[in-house]
């Protein structure tokens, strides 16, 4: 910094006003810096379901982004030296490069983890796979190819390879690490009428199981129309893991003549031993798997959401094991993407489910923290009254009955935010990674939002 700023000095001896040699803090109050470490953001460049999207690992928080011609970004920060690296690319999608296919697919953005001997790892690119990628075994094709690809150096984002080790048909990645280091990833193994499955590696990623199914798909004999599903996979208490889903029936021909809606409903919850790779409800009764949707709507319910469209959302446990759940839930509208929905908390309190409580306004969308019994923190975007976009953190200290005011994080300009889900281990000044949601095709910057507002970087 020093030497820079005296090289600025020699080579403009007259523009020596903003140059200091001997105070380098009054140096770099001079330094521009922006909210942004990004400025290559692409459609909705992440996603609360596609996580984590971001992992904090020794003193540094490294984050994954859709960028241009949807391929995936990936950059690190530094919270000693306070420096941003990157971001570099990481993986070729097969979707985003076509002109026949203009509209952005979006479901192809990256989700990372880095295993126990350092290399970062992301799935990617996604939504179905096309025919050409062959028959696919467990549901329906639609479009890209899921790839997994690695960093070539530990801790090292600079330079990545793919492996071949998931089959094209996935899309929806989730991702996570136990903590004797096997690597459970999930995902949907086709378009939406396609069985949820996963695969473990316990060789830090380098080969996966086959994929096996634990939720069905299943054309229904009483409707025209398949069962579909939308799950979010987290840690459960020791090496459990826990889901939490919503029901997604999809049409034929719905009563308004429309196929395929985002209309999902009911939130339901399971375990998974991944010890035994059984799978329990919240009472501990053992579940025949694949879950079809006469199992599911017997054993696994949280909670029946009527005439509301939900949207599934994210799930974590307290100290007790007792699980919370954030359901996301609106309107239908007579839209194919329905209504606007907001986060609604649920939490089973050992013996029952309760809550209910609406959290944030219209058009929210959310990720939790539980502290402790009581303690329940969420973060979360929307819009606010004048018409910005937010994101900000609200607690609760009842375990989720009453939620506080909030605090505001970061506000931007007009519009709404795409947010990631928390980033895994997230050091508090990096909680979330966001870019301002948009329908066309311009590059926009991406944030990395803590509870002291957005991650700076130097200009
Ligand atoms: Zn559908």
């Amino acid at each position: 910094m020093k030497k820079t700023l005296g090289l600025c000095c020699l080579l403009f001896p007259v523009l020596t006003l903003g140059c200091s040699t001997t105070s380098t803090s009054s140096a770099e109050k001079n330094v521009e810096m922006v909210d942004h470490f990004a400025d290559n953001a692409f459609g909705n460049p992440v996603a609360v379901v596609q996580h984590p999207a971001g992992q904090y690992h020794d003193g540094i928080t490294y984050v994954s982004y859709q960028g241009p011609l949807e391929d995936p970004y990936v950059a690190a920060y530094n919270h000693e030296t306070k420096e941003w690296l990157g971001p570099f690319k990481a993986g070729v999608s097969e979707m985003g490069k076509d002109p026949s296919r203009p509209k952005i697919d979006n479901h192809g953005k990256p989700t990372m983890m880095i295993d126990d001997e350092g290399y970062i790892h992301i799935f990617y690119g996604g939504h179905g796979g096309t025919p050409e990628h062959g028959d696919n075994p467990l549901g329906n094709h639609h479009y890209g190819a899921n790839k997994h690809a690695v960093s070539k150096k530990p801790l090292d984002i600079s330079e990545w390879e793919d492996l071949d080790t998931i089959p094209p048909f996935g899309t929806y990645n989730q991702v996570l690490k136990m903590d004797n280091g096997d690597m459970y990833l999930f995902y949907r193994h086709g378009a939406h009428r396609s069985d949820w499955v996963y695969q473990v590696s316990t060789d830090n990623g380098r080969s996966f199981t086959p994929p096996v199914s634990f939720l069905k798909h299943k054309r229904r004999d009483d409707v025209e129309g398949v069962d579909s599903w939308y799950p979010w996979v987290g840690h459960g208490q020791g090496n459990d893991i826990i889901v939490s889903f919503d029901y997604h029936l999809c049409w034929d021909r719905d009563a308004r003549e429309r196929g395929h809606t985002a209309n999902r409903e009911d939130l339901h919850y399971m375990v998974f031993d991944t010890d035994t790779k059984e799978w329990r409800n919240v009472q501990g009764e053992r579940l025949p798997m694949p879950l079809t949707r006469e199992v599911a709507d017997q054993k696994t319910k949280v909670v029946d959401s009527g005439d509301l469209w939900t949207f599934n959302g994210a799930a974590a446990l307290d100290p007790d094991g007792n699980p919370h759940i954030l359901m996301n839930a609106g309107k239908d509208v007579g839209l194919v993407t329905g209504g606007p929905k907001q986060p609604i908390h649920y939490r089973w309190d050992g013996s029952k489910w309760v809550g209910g409580v609406t959290i944030g306004p219209l058009k929210s969308r959310a990720d939790l923290m539980v502290k402790s019994a009581t303690d329940v923190s969420v973060f979360m975007t929307y819009q606010d009254a004048d018409g910005k976009a937010v994101i900000a953190r609200t607690d609760s200290d009842d375990a989720g009955n009453t939620f506080g005011k909030g605090e505001v994080l970061f506000r931007h300009g007009k519009g709404s935010f795409a947010i990631s889900a928390l980033i895994d281990d997230a050091h508090p000044d990096a909680r979330i990674i966001a870019s301002p949601r948009t329908s066309d095709s311009k590059l926009k910057n991406v944030y990395l939002v803590g509870d002291n507002g957005p991650v700076q970087r130097k200009k």
